[in-house]
């Protein structure tokens, strides 16, 4: 598949990936739509203390599950759902207190583990939301509280690169200074937005 991959901070790219496939308890979910968090910008500049390089970030998605692991039965192939990214123990005292958010052993899909900047994300089932099916992508985004972007993985790279010179130093934009990327982007997300 095609995903987008920081490698480290500062350096990203298109590149293709492998396919993932379902573990156990798992749905493979064909991305229909991404938005771009605040954080995946922290993910690319490096500061987001949770994240292992290299990543495919992307946490805020929905898409079609086109395939599923041992366990799952509730999730057929071709079900449209929204992914709820968070990942959360369960048995931690957080956990059981109700406040997952607090999880001695946190992680989030496109966060810790490889997400949705990519045509195909594994994601525990548990996760995954049924979408009413009248709801079309760029509403199942914003429903879930996403910036009301969405974008294909190659765009999601061609912004977010604008960030951030390409490594070979080539047909870098103008840049001049954190104000000027910061309106880079702004600007790009105001004109697009529905
Ligand atoms: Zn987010
Ligand atoms: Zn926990």
């Amino acid at each position: 598949m095609r995903a987008v991959i920081i490698d480290k901070p500062g350096r990203l790219r298109v590149a293709a990936a492998s396919d993932p496939e379902a573990g156990p308890g798992e749905v493979v979910v064909q991305v229909g739509c991404c938005g771009i968090c605040g954080t995946d910008l922290h993910i690319l500049d490096g500061e987001f203390p949770p994240t292992p390089y290299p990543i495919i970030p992307g946490h805020e998605f929905a898409g079609t599950v086109v395939s599923a692991g041992p366990g799952v039965s509730d999730l057929a192939e071709g079900t449209r759902v929204a992914v709820d990214p968070s990942l959360f123990c369960g048995r931690c005292g957080y956990c059981r207190a109700g406040r997952g958010n607090l999880c001695t052993d946190w992680g989030a899909i496109g966060d810790t583990v490889n997400g949705a900047f990519a045509q195909y994300v594994a994601v525990p089932a548990g996760n995954a939301y049924r979408l009413p099916a009248d709801l079309g992508w760029l509403q199942s985004v914003v429903r879930t509280g996403v910036t009301p972007v969405v974008l294909t993985a190659a765009l999601v790279a061609l912004v977010l690169a604008s960030r951030h010179p390409p490594a070979t130093g080539t047909a870098a934009p103008a840049r001049d200074g954190t104000g000027a990327k910061e309106g880079t982007m702004s600007r790009w997300l105001t004109s697009r937005q529905p």
